[in-house]
């Protein structure tokens, strides 16, 4: 049993639950190599202070070499940057833990109904699929809940949070809001630079260069649900489509 930590508050009530079960193995922290750094020093220094084990995982092929061989993701790309740079880990998690093919690795995630909204689908606690066992226990709690969880057992809360609304490990940007690259670079402007150096690389390799915009032509696709990692981006551009 593995809680998947982000960093954002969702996740962090979600591993606290998931500590205080006997099967519990530790938390997986997935680093996509285009997020905030400062939350994965927050991932690490949360494992520290609980006494939990940290396991992190790289994606084989860096966000940079996907971007310059098929350009930013819109939202009809996301499918595409989310196996590459998430399932391959979730992959790689599984061979190194399962002994048997038939072994299950569970997997506890921070997702919320509330958030995810009724378009992202997620309607069970518990959900089966390819030798996995995704388990959402926060998948009632409001916003207050986890507030209050938070406060009740005094669970410090990540910065980046606090100040971008999302935990910012990860910035693939194909469900960025309108604005958001802006308000990552007033807030964390090395990240930003960062994202628009491979903008200029991107319009040089001929490929879609505008993070956080749909390429021309690839329409509106909507937000995967089965996409578990990826729920709380799958949510935002959900609410600002008004879903
Ligand atoms: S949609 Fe969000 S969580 Fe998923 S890969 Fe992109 S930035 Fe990361």
């Amino acid at each position: 049993m593995f809680a998947l930590f982000s960093g954002g508050h969702d996740s962090l009530c979600a591993a606290h639950l998931a500590s205080r079960s006997p099967r519990f193995d530790g938390c997986v922290h997935i680093d996509t190599g285009t997020g905030i750094p400062d939350t994965r020093t927050f991932v690490r220094d949360t494992c520290r202070a609980h006494g939990w084990p940290l396991a992190e995982y790289r994606p084989p092929v860096p966000y940079e070499e996907i971007v310059l061989r098929w350009g930013f993701p819109g939202p009809a790309g996301h499918t595409l940057i989310y196996n590459r740079l998430k399932e391959r880990c979730l992959r790689q998690l599984s061979r190194e833990h399962k002994a048997k093919r038939s072994d299950l690795i569970l997997l506890v995630t921070g997702i919320r109904r509330q958030e995810s909204r009724r378009r992202m689908g997620y309607v069970e606690p518990v959900q089966r699929k390819d030798g996995r066992v995704w388990v959402a226990p926060l998948l009632r709690w409001t916003h207050d809940d986890k507030h209050a969880y938070l406060d009740t057992h005094r669970l410090p809360r990540n910065p980046v949070v606090e100040r971008l609304c999302m935990s910012g490990e990860c910035l693939c940007g194909a469900f960025a809001r309108k604005g958001e690259l802006d308000e990552i670079a007033f807030w964390y402007p090395e990240a930003a630079a960062l994202i628009r150096a491979l903008e200029a690389r991107a319009a040089a390799a001929g490929v879609p260069c505008r993070w956080g915009q749909a390429p021309a032509g690839t329409g509106r696709a909507a937000p995967d649900p089965q996409l578990g990692l990826c729920w709380s981006c799958g949510a935002k551009k959900a609410a600002e489509r008004g879903g």
